[in-house]
């Protein structure tokens, strides 16, 4: 492969927000289109006639009829619990004891965190997710792991050590202070090297004490150009018991910005049960919420506010993800899809120009990586992903009676799975190459 590089075949740029302009103010789509290449770097997206005339000597593959568009970004995920995913009949409190906790105490082990980081990234290219913001465990070996595989790849990844100094068992708890040190260190080491982002890690509040939150906001303070991530009102009794460990704050986003852990680059996993109160903080801080679909109707822990809080006056930063394991799959075309059941449920239909903005230039926002990735256009990194718009003999079908390019779409988002990705890049590098048709 050389480092100049045009993929052709149907593009798709957002231009702006689907949710401030509308869906066809917010995107341009070249049917017959060509995406130019140069040192990981996206050059130029425009019609194939005019970008292979300008990138005359780079080398082209030809996806046909195939959509390229961003790489899917992932901002909340846990790694390490990919291989408990369909663990069966419990909600949060019972789940992290039941099976997060045993499944993460394996990660004390480099050999098992090393397996399982490889496996994991291979799993998002397959998916087309070239971007994540991910939990370790709260091992420093579980980080080393991870962005040991991200760089061999040559990811974009976030990665943090997970802080829990209580409420947890023995093997899986640090200090205060052994947290703030670990994570300083492996800051130190990671972070901003090559395409590595850490990410300041307390698990949720009722894991950490009051002193493990104020040093972690210390930390973030140090270091403010990483992010920090962690989980806010997933499920109603934890939220209740939020209240009970931390009697003086206002509620439980009000904890989190006692402690210094709000603002831009603040991604909050979940964010169901807010109150008016949390909303209006969540949007003033500049913090980020990450909405995990799969996992918020596969864990029963309620129906996300799409519209109330993204699709409104005064919107808050929204990202999608896939929060494997308590999310059930690595595909974003099944995120998107439970996304739009969710609002159904609460009466609100999430156009697909929405849903493929959030999986991609949306979770690239709550990740302080806009301009960056997230969005197919000169100057982007060449995060990319191919997708094959007839995988299966059904889409197939449906495709051919397809009026319009956002009726394609929906249909990908309702009926695809990881056989329609065709293939994924990272800054310019086939990562993964699927099934080339005849299945
Ligand atoms: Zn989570």
């Amino acid at each position: 492969m050389t480092d100049r590089l045009v993929l052709k075949g149907q593009t798709l740029t957002f231009t702006d927000d689907p949710f401030r302009v509308g869906p066809e103010a917010a995107v341009a789509h070249q049917s017959d289109g060509a995406v130019w290449i140069e040192d990981g770097l996206i050059r130029a997206v425009g019609p194939a006639e005019e970008i292979l005339e300008r990138a005359h000597t780079a080398s082209v593959v030809d996806y046909g009829d195939c959509l390229i568009a961003a790489g899917f970004i992932d901002c909340h995920a846990h790694y390490p619990q990919l291989s408990m995913v369909a663990s069966y009949g419990a909600q949060l409190l019972d789940w992290l004891e039941k099976y997060t906790f045993p499944t993460e105490s394996a990660f004390a082990d480099a050999d098992h965190a090393r397996a399982a980081a490889g496996f994991f990234l291979d799993q998002c290219l397959r998916n087309g997710i070239t971007t994540s913001s991910v939990y370790a465990t709260v091992h420093p070996g579980s980080v080393d792991a991870f962005f040991e595989a991200a760089s061999a790849r040559g990811l974009r990844m976030g990665c943090g050590k997970v802080l829990m100094d209580r409420n947890a068992p023995d093997a899986l708890r640090d200090t205060a202070q052994t947290g703030y040190d670990q994570s300083k260190a492996l800051i130190e080491r990671w972070h901003g090297i090559g395409r590595n982002i850490y990410a300041i890690t307390p698990r949720f509040a009722p894991t950490s004490s009051p002193a493990q939150l104020e040093a972690a906001g210390a930390l973030w303070k140090e270091y403010p150009d990483t992010l920090m991530q962690t989980h806010l009102s997933e499920n109603p009794k934890e939220v209740a018991w939020v209240a009970e460990l931390f009697p003086e704050a206002p509620d439980y986003f009000g904890v989190c910005e006692e402690f210094g852990l709000a603002g831009p680059g603040a991604i909050f996993g979940h964010a169901i049960h807010l109150t008016a109160r949390e909303r209006a903080a969540i949007r003033d801080t500049g913090s980020a919420i990450a909405h995990c679909p799969t996992s918020n109707t596969f864990m029963g822990s309620g129906l996300f506010d799409m519209e109330g809080l993204r699709d409104c006056a005064r919107p808050v930063a929204v990202g999608l993800a896939t929060d494997v394991a308590g999310g059930t799959s690595l595909s974003m075309f099944a995120t998107m899809r439970a996304a739009y059941e969710i609002a159904q449920l609460r009466g609100y239909s999430l156009h697909p120009a929405k849903a493929w903005y959030l999986a991609s230039a949306g979770s690239a926002g709550a990740m302080r990586l806009d301009g960056r990735v997230g969005n197919l256009a000169a100057g982007m990194e060449a995060d990319i992903v191919v997708i094959d718009l007839a995988s299966t003999p059904l889409i197939a079908r449906r495709m051919a009676g397809a009026d319009s390019l956002w009726d394609a779409l929906f249909a990908q988002i309702i009926l695809a799975d990881d056989r329609a990705i065709r293939a994924t890049y990272a800054a310019g590098r086939l990562v993964f190459q699927g099934n080339t048709k005849d299945q």
